[in-house]
């Protein structure tokens, strides 16, 4: 499957499949950068990295930096350390980095790419569900000890090269947490996506390759679609944050890596599932949908370090609020957000609702 993105400032596609490494090696062929450069994780390297290789036109002088796995690879340290690896290597404004991972990877990688002499292309190489998301976008960056992703930039890919073979060595945890941007793209833009997903994923160790495709695509779609329409997140673009607001604060109060980032937004998306209802009469029904989800093994729980108080002043926070009352992405119906200031009365009161719902 290919799917063609238009951003205002680039055009690009998305390949995605069993096989989809041929597109690599004729992009490669056709472009005629100088040098390439792979970023990848520890993990990821030693699973997929030689078949990435291959598909690597031999006549490429082709260099290989790994970082360390998952969070840990945002970190200034690496970011700094990458960027001289580049220069070493003698790296020009004709090079590509192939970034080779998940999210972790693909930000880091794709920042360096922004950076680097003012900015270089980059190829995304996701290997986990939750990049079918970060890696179509153009955003990039890093994490700061005060924030994660504050550091950052925008910058698309030449290609996203999305080799679902490569999902195949994901732990459950990891899939859970990427299926839930998944669910999220469903959920705001999509009902039959819904539907789709709730009839046929009910158990995530056995997804059929046809169904990861399709949901992969139609998510990408969702997201390109949204993207394309607001490439720096003026409007629309903050949509994608559904389940984000509360998802935010139930992951770093429970400590960064304790909670997954889809774990988090999943509770976060049935919060404010139960806030649509309460405030715009969404017509749907959430007990139906939280037993699907607990089947599929998200476990909803709030952490233990959790505090509404806290959290209502961390939503506040976020730099996605513009007054002082917390921004929430709510669904008038399935497939129809909008944004919503709400008020720290109410949302208590819809979070006393919803504690009692998932127990
Ligand atoms: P990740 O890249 O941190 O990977 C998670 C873990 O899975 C790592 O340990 C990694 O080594 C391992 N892994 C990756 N692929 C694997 C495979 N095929 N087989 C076995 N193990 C594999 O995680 P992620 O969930 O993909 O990404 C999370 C990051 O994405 C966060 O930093 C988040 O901020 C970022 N993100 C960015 C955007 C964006 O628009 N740029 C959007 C959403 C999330
Ligand atoms: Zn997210």
């Amino acid at each position: 499957v290919k799917i063609d993105i238009k951003t205002p400032s680039k055009s690009y596609s998305v390949y995605i499949g069993n096989n989809v490494l041929d597109s690599l090696s004729l992009h490669l062929q056709s472009t005629h950068y100088t040098k390439l450069l792979i970023i990848t994780d520890e993990t990821v390297g030693k699973l997929h990295l030689e078949e990435l290789q291959s598909a690597i036109p031999q006549s490429y002088e082709t260099f290989i930096y790994v970082v360390p796995p998952g969070e840990k690879a945002k970190q200034f340290a690496i970011y700094e350390a990458s960027l001289s690896f580049a220069l070493e290597k003698g790296l020009d404004r004709k090079s590509c980095i192939i970034a080779l991972g998940g999210g972790s990877v693909g930000d880091l990688a794709g920042f360096v790419a922004a950076t680097y002499m003012r900015g270089i292309p980059f190829i995304q190489v996701p290997t986990t569900i939750l990049a079918h998301d970060s890696a179509v976008g153009g955003k990039t960056g890093i994490n700061h000890p005060l924030g994660k992703n504050m550091i950052g930039s925008f910058h698309q890919p030449e290609a996203v090269i999305y080799q679902t073979e490569f999902l195949k060595t994901l732990p459950q945890s990891e899939i859970r947490s990427g299926f839930a941007e998944a669910v999220k793209h469903a959920l705001i833009a999509d009902v039959s996506l819904l539907e789709f997903l709730m009839s046929n994923v009910i158990d995530l160790h056995s997804i059929k390759d046809e169904h990861l495709i399709y949901f992969l695509q139609r998510g990408i779609e969702i997201k390109a679609n949204i993207v394309s329409q607001d490439e720096r997140e003026s409007g629309i673009r903050a949509f994608l944050n559904f389940g984000h607001t509360l998802g935010h604060v139930i992951e770093s109060s429970a400590g960064y890596g304790k909670v997954s980032h889809g774990e988090a937004v999943m509770t976060g998306m049935i919060y404010a599932l139960y806030l649509s209802k309460e405030v715009l009469d969404l017509e749907f029904n959430i007990t139906e949908f939280e037993l699907w989800i607990k089947k599929l093994g998200y476990s909803l729980e709030i952490p233990d370090g959790f505090d509404f108080n806290n959290a209502f002043t961390s939503m506040t926070r976020d730099k996605k609020s513009y007054s002082n009352q917390p921004r929430f992405v709510l669904l008038d119906k399935v497939g129809e957000p909008l944004v919503k200031e709400l008020d720290k009365e109410l949302l208590e009161k819809v979070y006393t609702t919803f504690l009692s719902s998932t127990e």
